[in-house]
């Protein structure tokens, strides 16, 4: 039973934003005169326009509250604390509700996107490491799958750390024991002690879901030192809600993080990455000569929106947990229909049962239908697969159209 998260009326999502910004500083009174920031510009974007009303995100976008900071710790700008609250409230649903954490046990934020989320949880571990064992630079690494996002990449650049990726089975995406023993032995050899440890809930390409108990047991045979951050930027709003026994909740305590993209499966605005982790370690990534911000900033970003959170906020609270769940099933639906189509057809795919990508292999396709029916690539240049999304507007009766230009492509070969 969801303990947060409940289902809200259109009135209810209205009353309680435009409550919280009324909370918020009224740059129309006194009491505003060193704050840098203000509402949108008002030759542009009329504040009194009458359909604003009925409309809360668009009314948030037009008062432009800033949630510079984290607000589930510490202090908080007091200008904006009206909407931070609903920050607060998504990142509470998000870890407890969806990720089955405790209540209050739990940082969080709503970042730029999923890449930012991954790059300040891989930054929370290299500090963590070099305060609490005076790691040097060089003995930490990054040890991720081959088929995760490129932000891990990002990261390892950033953050100057060694990245090392373990090989997936060609057929099956999944990574072996004995692939994850070979890529932290490699490490080892090459002086690496700390490891940041990436486990992947929905790649981006194939919608797979690594084994975390075979990265937990590896790591813990070779007596490694990691902390393990599960990328969920695709699958968070997915995967927990097809697979009710999935490990990679908050219940794992091998696990301290997460990243979920309310902007991937949520169908939220972009600039709605949301980085959760375990309390005790954000504050490794204290910025304390962010001295002006009330509360300091333990986040990577700075300024940042607050109508992102109230629209992702918005979203959740006028589906409902349950709705929610009934979204998901649709989707399966189509993703298991389509399956069954192309095995028809003896078309060769992979899926992880539980997700909603299937990955074609480019041989049964060609250029032509890719292009018409908006498939992607592995890889632009020389793509082994193609992936198709099933997304709230990717109906059946689309997918009947793909798979009849399928058919006729099959008996013309
Ligand atoms: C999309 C994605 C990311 C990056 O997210 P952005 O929001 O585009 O920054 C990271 N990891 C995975 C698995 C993704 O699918």
């Amino acid at each position: 039973m969801p303990k947060i998260w409940t289902i809200k009326s259109q009135e209810e999502i209205k009353k309680t934003v435009f409550d919280a910004l009324e909370k918020n500083i009224n740059y129309d009174k006194e009491g505003a005169l060193g704050v840098p920031a203000s509402y949108l510009d008002d030759k542009v974007f009329n504040q009194d326009a009458s359909f604003l009303k009925e409309a809360p995100f668009m009314y948030a976008l037009v008062k432009n509250p800033n949630h510079i900071g984290c607000h589930t710790l510490g202090k908080s700008e007091p200008f904006f604390e009206g909407t931070h609250a609903i920050e607060k409230e998504l990142i509470e649903i998000c870890a407890v509700d969806i990720l089955k954490g405790n209540y209050g046990e739990q940082d969080g934020y709503v970042a730029s996107g999923g890449t930012e989320a991954n790059i300040q949880a891989i930054w929370v571990y290299r500090n963590y490491y070099k305060r609490k064992f005076s790691a040097k630079q060089e003995e930490i690494a990054i040890v991720c799958s081959e088929d995760s996002h490129y932000s891990m990449d990002k990261a390892a650049n950033l953050l100057s750390l060694g990245i090392y990726k373990i090989a997936v089975e060609e057929e099956t995406r999944a990574i072996s024991a004995a692939a994850v023993e070979e890529t932290l032995q490699k490490a080892k050899s090459e002086g690496k002690k700390y490891f940041i440890v990436i486990c992947n809930m929905m790649t981006t390409m194939f919608g797979s879901v690594d084994n975390v108990e075979v990265l937990t047991s590896s790591l813990e045979k070779l007596s490694c030192e990691f902390k393990l951050h599960v990328d969920g930027a695709y699958g968070g709003f997915y995967y927990p809600f097809t697979n009710e026994d999935s490990l990679l909740t908050f219940q794992n305590p091998a696990i301290t993080s997460f990243t979920l993209d309310a902007h991937k499966m949520a169908q939220s605005p972009y600039g709605t990455g949301i980085f959760l982790i375990r309390k005790g370690f954000i504050e490794n990534v204290n910025t304390q000569e962010a001295s002006y911000v009330e509360g300091e900033d333990f986040t990577l970003i700075g300024s940042r929106s607050g109508a992102n959170a109230i629209a992702v906020w918005m979203i959740l609270s006028k589906n409902g947990p349950y709705g929610w769940h009934e979204k998901i099933f649709i989707l399966q639906k189509r993703a298991d229909w389509l399956c069954k189509q192309l095995e028809e057809l003896k078309v060769a795919y992979y899926r992880n049962p539980m997700s909603n990508i299937i990955t074609i292999r480019a041989h049964f396709l060609n250029h032509d239908i890719a292009q018409k029916f908006g498939l992607i690539p592995d890889n632009h240049l020389n793509p082994g697969w193609f992936k198709v999304v099933i997304m709230d507007h990717v109906s059946i009766e689309k997918l009947a159209l793909f798979i009849d230009g399928l058919k006729e492509l099959v008996s013309s070969k």
